[in-house]
């Protein structure tokens, strides 16, 4: 059985608190040659408010997040009992990998929170060009994720948007993959309601959490926020696995990549919009016009004006609905979905955003 379809609960321990980070060495006081992965950046934002023991080697990664990056960085650890990462999503991502190849324990300490990669047992692995490669699903989980909510406050306030947009889409997508089923096991169910949670938390104190980052205060809304993002999105997948995979928002934001006036918005963001086309194609409209004002006030985009694209609308809304309904592609794990039906949805959506600004 493949590791992809193993119920994975999380991580052994884990932690979220303002200063997390103090507890590194007290937790890892049973290993003998902890090593460190980090990036530049990312230690000098943990630097700011921690620190670890002069004692533990720290090791860069090369910003590829490749097999052939983690090898190079197993050799380098040598005998390493644990590999501690620090820093976003590709750092956390070469360490899993890395520890994967050394056989030994990774502790997670995310330095932003714009994907559960702090949280998952798998990586997004990439070549040494940078392009994807593929995922790897790891037999260890995290010994611990640790995460220290003073160094998140002070990192971009984008990353958080984006993981709110991408965190948002669980609810949204397993919910659009499930909602025929007559039954659903137990476990399934579980990172089903997971995904309900973060579309509730999202609802309630995504604004203010921006709002509280942007002021410098940790605050209970901006808690959530972080843990929803690391912690709940990466329960999703693993109880619900096949159920709680990517579905339409995400297909829509791969059909955006053949748009070069996207490419500057942030992955998170692209799928927040992806959520409104595919709640248009399966026909929930008033789902679309409850999300339309917190999209307004996040800054999402919701359109292909906002979207940057301000030429050709139908050209651009032709492409994008093509590659989106491809056999390949995860639209069609909604159902039956032509290139057609795509863009009439992505039509809808050009039509109720511009009912909505007209409204106030
Ligand atoms: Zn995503």
């Amino acid at each position: 059985m493949r590791l992809s379809q193993v119920v994975r609960s999380g991580p052994n321990q884990y932690i979220c608190e303002e200063d997390a980070a103090k507890y590194l060495e007290e937790k890892l006081a049973d290993f003998k040659h902890p090593v460190v992965i980090t990036g530049v950046k990312s230690y000098k934002a943990f630097q700011e408010f921690a620190s670890v023991p002069e004692t533990w080697p720290v090791l860069r990664y090369d910003h590829t997040a490749s097999d052939k990056n983690m090898a190079e960085l197993a050799e380098k650890a040598g005998d390493a009992d644990v590999i501690v990462g620090i820093g976003g999503g590709k750092v956390l991502d070469t360490a899993k990998g890395t520890a994967e190849l050394l056989d030994c324990e990774v502790v997670l300490v995310p330095t932003i929170a714009g994907t559960c990669a702090g949280y998952t047992p798998l990586s997004a692995v990439y070549d040494e060009f940078s392009q994807f490669s593929h995922v790897a699903y790891y037999k260890r989980s995290a010994y611990l994720t640790l995460i220290d909510l003073r160094i998140l406050l002070h990192s971009p306030v984008e990353y958080l948007l984006g993981g709110i947009g991408d965190s948002l889409a669980k609810w949204y997508e397993s919910e659009a993959i499930t909602r025929n089923m007559p039954s659903l096991p137990v476990m399934v169910e579980l990172g089903l309601n997971s995904a309900k949670t973060i579309r509730e938390g999202i609802l309630r104190d995504s604004e203010q959490a921006i709002k509280d980052q942007t002021a410098g205060k940790i605050t209970d809304a901006f808690r959530n926020i972080v843990e929803i993002i690391i912690g709940a999105a990466g329960t999703v997948g693993g109880f619900a696995g096949e159920y709680g995979r990517m579905a339409g928002a995400h297909a829509i934001h791969n059909g955006l990549s053949f748009l070069p006036e996207t490419h500057s918005i942030l992955h998170g963001s692209k799928v927040a919009y992806g959520i409104l086309v595919q709640l248009a194609a399966t026909g929930d409209l008033d789902e679309v016009k409850k999300l339309l004002p917190l999209y307004q006030k996040l800054g999402f985009p919701y359109n292909l004006d906002t979207l940057h694209v301000t030429e050709n609308h139908e050209a651009a809304i032709e492409k994008v609905a093509a590659y989106a309904a491809k056999p390949e592609e995860s639209f069609v794990l909604l159902g039956d979905y032509s290139k057609e039906k795509i863009a009439e949805a992505m039509k809808t959506i050009e039509q109720l955003a511009m009912e909505k600004t007209i409204a106030g």
